[in-house]
């Protein structure tokens, strides 16, 4: 559990480019295509960024699907039948008002808030080349991805890349009932890309236009609606603690009734305090039975259940958590970045809770020589077989330390000339820098003492 604060204040912009590059030099996060110049708001994750975002996605399924009984997984296609978007509302009104400068040909949302004036006005003053009355009235521009399936670019084969991972759940929610001989209130969970034409992307890895959701959708009886949306919201609020994130930066917010969405009764938010500002990541929604009886009414196939006790028959309630994979990422690496003075040095920490910082240690014989990198490599072998680990020798171990301080890595085994004599090893903690002589045969269960699941 990671509460300490930042020790080094800096302004939030500068705290943005220190963590893209230090994502990038240490192999998190790196701009897509870059050789070719970068393709605009996407990204690739590194050797480290990967493991990361799986720590993230493995904690998350396990606390949806395998620790409890009442919720399921699935992995839909991202491709589904056009008729879906239709019956979702997506195709009508999945919209963002979007004006042009017809100038400088910049594109930007109607609302804005750099936008002098009305657009489409003579009065409209663009906010990147700085023209008056060059703004376009505002048109309405669908976010999702068009693509064609089949050989001929026709009408009749247009499908869309899924701008959500939830429909996928609600179109198998039968089968998955069935298959499983789940009873309401159940869940399905479901981890997927999703796809949409931002306007404004930015802000690194926060808004993209591929992107990554964990979402799961919770089927309950519209009487117990509220109930289960309760319990939802402490839940996912609990679930962000426990990766360590500083509770100060994390709350709740709740959408008005402008900020609703079509199919939404009750919205929460939950928000981190971000570099740039307070911004969602994750959103939980009552959608009522808007989606299945969209999707019943379109598709002419029955959706409803049958009340146990009544007799009656019932479309059910939908209690959603949508979480972006990526904003998650971000939400870890913004909270974990420290500059911290260190003996009259200054240091760059990651402080990411152990259970998901990529690597758990980095083992390092003190210099090349009197047998200390055979023993570095049997430990490096011997740790390897349970958890992900490091072997450097290179420069001098500061600076290997501070390699790995930087990686996020929490524990740092020194073999020295002592290991040689006694076989124990230094271990050094990333955030206390205490460190500890251990037996190298006690190594295994020292970690996995202390690294959390
Ligand atoms: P925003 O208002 O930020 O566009 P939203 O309200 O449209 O988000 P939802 O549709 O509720 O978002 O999606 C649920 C979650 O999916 C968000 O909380 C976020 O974590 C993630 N998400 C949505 N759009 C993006 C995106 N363009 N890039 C990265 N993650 C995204």
């Amino acid at each position: 559990m990671n509460t300490r604060k930042r020790d080094i204040a800096m302004p939030d912009a500068a705290l943005m480019d220190k963590l893209v590059s230090l994502a990038k030099r240490r192999g998190y996060v790196f701009q897509s295509s870059e050789i070719y110049g970068g393709l605009g708001s996407v990204w690739d994750y590194g050797p480290l960024g990967v493991e990361l975002k799986r720590n993230l996605k493995d904690r998350w399924w396990r606390s949806m699907v395998h620790e409890r009984s009442d919720i399921e997984g699935i992995d839909a296609a991202i491709l589904m039948h056009p008729k879906v978007w239709e019956a979702s509302g997506h195709l009508a009104g999945f919209t963002d008002p979007l004006v042009d400068c017809k100038v400088c040909k910049n594109r930007f949302r109607a609302d804005d808030g750099r936008i002098k004036g009305e657009p489409g006005t003579p009065d409209a003053k663009c906010p990147v080349c700085g023209n008056t009355g060059t703004l376009t009235a505002p048109r309405m521009f669908n976010l999702m991805f068009k693509t064609f399936m089949g050989p001929v670019e026709e009408a009749a084969a247009v499908v869309y890349l899924r701008p959500e991972t939830a429909q996928g759940i609600y179109v198998n929610y039968l089968n998955v009932m069935q298959a499983s001989r789940q009873k309401i209130p159940f869940g399905i969970a479901q981890i997927g890309k999703a796809f949409r034409n931002e306007i404004t992307p930015g802000n690194f890895i926060f808004r993209t236009r591929e992107f990554e959701q964990m979402e799961m959708q919770f089927f309950v009886k519209p009487e117990e609606d509220e109930r289960w949306f309760e319990e939802w919201k402490e839940a996912r609020m609990v679930w962000h603690r426990s990766l360590g994130i500083d509770p100060a930066r994390l709350r709740f917010h709740e959408h008005g009734a402008d900020e609703l969405a079509h199919y939404a009764k009750t919205a929460f938010d939950i928000e981190y305090q971000f570099p740039f500002g307070w911004q969602e990541f994750e959103g939980i929604h009552n959608r009522t039975d808007f989606d299945l009886s969209r999707h019943q009414e379109s598709s002419g196939k029955k959706l409803e259940q049958i009340d146990t006790v009544t007799k009656e028959r019932f479309i059910p309630y939908i209690i959603e958590t949508s979480l972006g994979a990526d904003r998650l990422a971000l939400v870890v690496l913004a909270d974990a970045y420290r500059e911290e003075e260190v003996a009259g040095e200054q240091r760059v920490v990651l402080a990411l809770a152990p259970a998901i910082a990529p690597i758990k240690a980095g083992v390092f014989p003190l210099v090349k020589k009197d047998g200390m990198p055979e023993f570095a490599h049997r430990v490096c072998d011997d740790l390897r077989r349970l958890f992900p680990v490091f072997y450097d020798d290179g420069g001098s171990i500061g600076r290997r330390y501070r390699r790995q301080d930087e990686a996020g890595t929490p524990f740092g085994i020194t073999v020295d000339g002592q290991t040689m004599d006694d076989q124990t090893v230094t271990v050094r903690d990333r955030d206390t820098l205490a460190q500890e002589r251990v037996p190298a045969d006690r190594l295994v269960s020292y970690l996995a003492e202390r690294l959390g699941s």
